[in-house]
């Protein structure tokens, strides 16, 4: 039997996308290479959205077909997309894929396999991501030994925020038809998934003709089992309706906690790095959010050492995280990216001075988990699965996304209701409520 590996870096979705390709060279009667052992078939899933992402893609690319000269190895995604023709000739694997062709990578590899490439031949299908139009389908009918499965429903972005280059390595804005959203949503319910994440580059712009997110939401609700949750991966400020939040008042079954990129609180630093809205703006709808469902917990997303940040704007950012209550943050040092607006700015912030900043946010974030966790008593949990190496301990998330831990001597398994006992090391302790 053929084996193949998948080494994926970069975000949530090409975690996903990796576990399409993984599912399809199953169906085509491959099976992972065990540990140690030398694959048929090696994937590099790349991502380009730092400097080191894309500096540790161009590494694996080059150390996988060297260390493993008899294998098929295919390069793929973000990284691979942003290379100029000169630049992919000149790397040493068989198949180049971008940001299309993704939905055929495990056919296309089996073809080339049979065809027998000559050495140092290749194939390159990347192609101008600004012409990219439709949406791959990449269906995954099970995520095995998980309850929580996730589902692509979106790609691509055409927001062009100042730092980033998901636009040009992913192309524009395209979503799955909804009526396919709904045949997957089914088969992951009918593998017994419990919760299912909505997930994609610009999960807040799913449109298909006149279905938007929350209509989609709706046909989700109804088309599949009443015990099927469903959890939005992330969404902007502006795109948070007034009809979403009544349906996410209105349905216990869309999990309450939303994870809304800020990326600075400085109006200033906002302006510069081109984002929709104001520090106001974002702060009066966080309250018409809490205010609509009250057991909400909001998470974030934030860059520290943006172009420009004076110590002044960091220090505004500071404030304006604390009083947005965030429920965690995720902090990332800007990374300069080539075919960006901020690339061709002036004014970069020294790069010990951002990592400082992002320790400083680090710091609060704990302080804000911490706080955000004791707001709750009870809640509902997912169980995951048995924590490593503690025998009879079980581990999975809040429905508003804390992690949380409970001893059973009896297996569990699926949503159960909880009362937090404890919470340490941005983890609470429950016991399953009377
Ligand atoms: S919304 Fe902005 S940060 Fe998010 S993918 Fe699009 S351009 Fe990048």
């Amino acid at each position: 039997m053929k084996t193949f590996e998948i080494e994926t870096l970069g975000c949530k979705v090409n975690e996903y996308e990796s576990a399409f390709y993984a599912s399809q060279l199953e169906k085509a009667g491959f099976c992972h290479a065990a540990k140690g052992e030398a694959a048929d078939v090696l994937i590099i899933n790349t991502c380009t959205v730092t400097n080191t992402a894309a500096a540790k893609s161009r590494r694996k690319i080059n150390r996988l077909k060297r260390e493993n000269p008899n294998a098929f190895v295919a390069a793929v995604g973000c990284y691979t997309q942003m290379l100029d023709e000169q630049q992919r000739q000149a790397l040493h694997v068989d198949l180049i894929v971008g940001a299309s062709h993704k939905d055929q990578l495990a056919s296309t590899i089996i073809e080339a396999m049979n065809q027998k490439q000559s050495p140092g031949q290749k194939i390159d299908l990347v192609e101008e991501s600004r012409d990219l139009t439709r949406f791959e389908s990449m269906p995954i009918g099970s995520f095995e030994g998980q309850h929580r499965a996730f589902l692509k429903i979106q790609d691509g972005c055409n927001q062009y925020c100042a730092y980033c280059q998901i636009p040009l390595a992913r192309g524009p804005e395209r979503s799955q038809l909804p009526m396919e959203v709904v045949k997957s949503a089914q088969d992951l319910a009918a593998s017994g998934h419990l919760e299912i994440v909505l997930t994609g580059i610009h999960t807040g712009r799913y449109h298909f003709r006149d279905t938007n997110l929350t209509k989609l939401l709706e046909m989700l609700l109804e088309n599949t089992s009443e015990e099927v949750c469903y959890r939005l991966s992330s969404i902007e400020i502006t795109e948070v309706s007034d009809e979403l939040l009544d349906l996410m008042a209105a349905s216990p079954r869309i999990l309450p906690h939303l994870h809304i990129p800020i990326q600075a609180g400085d109006d200033r630093t906002l302006a510069r790095m081109k984002r929709p809205y104001t520090v106001a703006q974002f702060e009066k709808r966080l309250e018409q959010i809490r205010k609509k469902i009250p057991d909400i917990s909001i998470s974030t997303d934030v860059i520290t050492g943006f172009v420009g940040e004076s110590d002044e704007e960091f220090e505004t950012t500071k404030q304006t995280l604390s009083d947005c209550r965030f429920s965690f943050l995720h902090v990332f040092p800007y990374s300069r990216r080539k075919g960006t607006a901020a690339d061709a700015m002036t004014g970069f912030v020294d790069g010990h001075k951002a990592k400082a900043r992002t320790d400083e946010l680090l710091a609060l974030s704990k302080q804000l988990r911490k706080d955000d966790m004791a707001r709750f008593e009870r809640s509902q949990m997912l169980i995951e699965r048995e924590e490593p190496g503690q025998k009879n301990w079980y581990i999975g998330y809040t429905s508003q996304y804390h992690p949380a831990r409970i001893f059973s001597m009896t297996p569990l398994r699926g949503r159960i209701n909880v009362k937090m006992t404890e919470s340490a090391d941005e983890r609470y302790t429950v016991v399953v409520e009377d």
